[in-house]
């Protein structure tokens, strides 16, 4: 994909700090990392975000997590990993081609949650809901 960064990682014509290989994706250092080890594991194909994502992938992703999330724990003593994926400007995403952020954690590391709300009423909740119950139903 033209103009895609991540394509242009993937061509070899930006360098990266590759940390693993295999069939259907590359892992490379975030170069602006919430903590050092910060990953991105990106599929070798251009889908611009989950929802263009083959579901019959799915397993293969999860494997790489898996190894990555382990490697950072085993190589840098991380204590445990968040799993993060931003879809659409709204959500975050800056590059679009889908990928998944994998960020080492260590006890009292600075690093917030999310900042968490309340809805104003239990009818709000119920409304939000049916909402997302309706347009999840075939
Ligand atoms: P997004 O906001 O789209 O979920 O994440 C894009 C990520 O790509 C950001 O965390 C950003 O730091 C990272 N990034 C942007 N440009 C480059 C680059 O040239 N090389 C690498 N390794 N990461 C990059
Ligand atoms: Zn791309």
């Amino acid at each position: 994909m033209a103009n895609c960064l991540f394509c242009k990682i993937l061509a070899e014509e930006i360098p990266a700090a590759r940390v693993l290989e295999n069939t259907d994706f590359i892992a490379f250092l975030d170069i602006a990392p919430a903590k050092p080890g910060h990953i991105l594991i990106v599929p070798k194909k251009h889908y611009e975000n989950l929802l263009d994502f083959p579901p019959e992938m799915g397993t293969a992703l999860l494997q790489t997590i898996q190894q990555v999330g382990a490697a950072q724990m085993k190589a840098l003593g991380a204590e445990g990993f968040n799993v993060l994926q931003n879809n659409f400007p709204a959500a975050g995403q800056e590059v679009f081609h889908v990928h998944w952020h994998v960020v080492p954690r260590f006890t009292k590391d600075g690093l917030m949650h999310w900042p968490q709300g309340a809805y104003a009423s239990l009818e709000e909740m119920q409304a939000v809901q049916q909402k997302i119950r309706n347009a999840t139903s075939h």
